[in-house]
């Protein structure tokens, strides 16, 4: 007999958690509550809201609902992902010290390495798939350790819980960017993270109409760290902004369960095809992180990338030649989109340990028909060939 788990589901947070319907009006989404200020009855007497960039209803529905689906304490949305991002590190203070992957959203590497370095906030790139490699790195001035799992552009597994047992030992903080996997497939504070961090333009958004980004903490106090600096630097989405991303995590589990499906026969047709020499996918057995990815999420993702045989001059013709696989940046939509990490997301990391493979693509795979992407890649890899 099959269990009822302790609490709802997944799929019943994703349309319900911090959801009621209103009760002056019964309408069953929440309002895009637009008041910049609230009301007060006497001075400090009010009804939880005072001035919208400190608190708005809208987005205090969405970081209800985001802190349910990553099983966080508190939880907080920014502007952007980005933005949710300098918000964690200004945790640090100057002289600290913090770990990163040698494999990062070259945007990440740029935040970390141009604008908090300067600030006195020094970091090592280190692969995080080799946990001797952490330690090596590691200096009494460590704080932080930040993961991304599965990697972009290059799909690498990190063990998340792993890695929470030696950053503890020292006494620091990992943060993981669950951005390409979503609270869907993995659930980092579950594994021992302390906070997860998410640019909600991609999956939880859903849809290529929003920027924004989220903090999930597994302590509450910590958390109240965070807000300190959501509030000080004030790097707050819009209500409307809040909607749209409330109204993608809806779907998140029904999308989520396609993009994975879809991948998988992606994969497939591009290990298939002669122009191409590797494909890079957690889902595939010989993925060096496949038996870790297996163990630590519920699903592969949507999110593929292959080296060509042709180097780069044949990933711009590919990545010039399909017309499902939209050619642009940004990933996580319904819709399949293609892109050349080497000059377009990640040319911030060129020349630095972060550099990646002219002979690249990324593909973020989308909800469509599975046979007519598959169509659309082979015919742009035959002009390659
Ligand atoms: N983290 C990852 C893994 C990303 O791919 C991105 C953007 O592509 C970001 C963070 C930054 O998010 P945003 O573009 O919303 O600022």
């Amino acid at each position: 007999m099959t269990r009822r788990p302790a609490g709802p589901g997944f799929e019943t947070l994703a349309v319900h958690a911090g959801q009621h319907p209103d009760p002056q009006t019964g309408a069953v989404i929440p309002a895009i509550s637009l008041a910049t200020t609230y009301a007060q009855e006497s001075v400090g007497k009010h009804l939880g809201f005072e001035y919208s960039r400190s608190g708005n209803p809208t987005r205090a529905t969405l970081e209800a609902c985001l802190t349910a689906l990553e099983g966080g304490a508190s939880g907080l949305a920014f502007s952007s992902g980005l933005a949710a991002e300098d918000a964690l590190l200004h945790l640090l203070r100057p002289g600290d010290h913090l770990v990163i992957p040698t494999d990062a959203y070259g945007g990440t590497f740029r935040l970390i390495d141009k604008v908090h370095r300067p600030l006195g906030i020094d970091h090592t790139a280190v692969p995080l798939t080799d946990l001797d490699a952490i330690e090596a790195a590691w200096r009494p001035a460590t704080r932080m350790v930040w993961v991304e799992t599965p990697s972009n552009p290059m799909l690498n597994i990190v063990d998340i819980a792993a890695v929470a047992d030696i950053v503890h030992r020292h006494g620091a903080s990992v943060v993981v960017d669950n951005t390409f996997a979503t609270p869907y497939l993995q659930r980092p504070l579950s594994l021992g993270a302390d906070f997860v961090v998410h640019s909600t333009t991609k999956y939880l958004g859903g849809h290529s109409d929003v920027v924004g980004g989220f903090v999930a903490a597994a302590d509450a106090g910590r958390g109240e760290e965070v807000a300190f600096f959501q509030n000080s630097v004030g790097g707050v989405p819009s209500p409307f902004d809040c909607f749209l991303v409330l109204r993608g995590v809806k779907t998140l589990p029904l999308r989520m369960d396609r993009h994975n499906a879809n991948a998988a026969t992606v994969v497939e047709a591009l290990e298939r095809h002669p122009a191409v020499a590797r494909v890079l996918y957690p889902g595939r057995v010989d993925h060096p992180g496949h038996a870790l990815a297996a163990r630590q999420m519920s699903g592969f993702g949507g999110m593929v990338s292959f080296v060509v045989t042709g180097g780069e001059p044949a990933a711009l013709e590919v990545a010039r030649s399909t017309e499902l696989f939209t050619l642009a940046e940004s990933l996580g939509a319904v819709e399949s989109l293609i892109e050349h990490p080497h000059q377009m997301t990640h040319s911030s990391v060129a020349g630095s340990p972060l550099a990646v493979d002219p002979g690249l693509l990324r593909l973020s795979v989308g909800v469509e028909s599975a046979a007519d992407l598959v169509a659309d890649l082979d015919n742009a890899l035959d002009r390659v060939a």
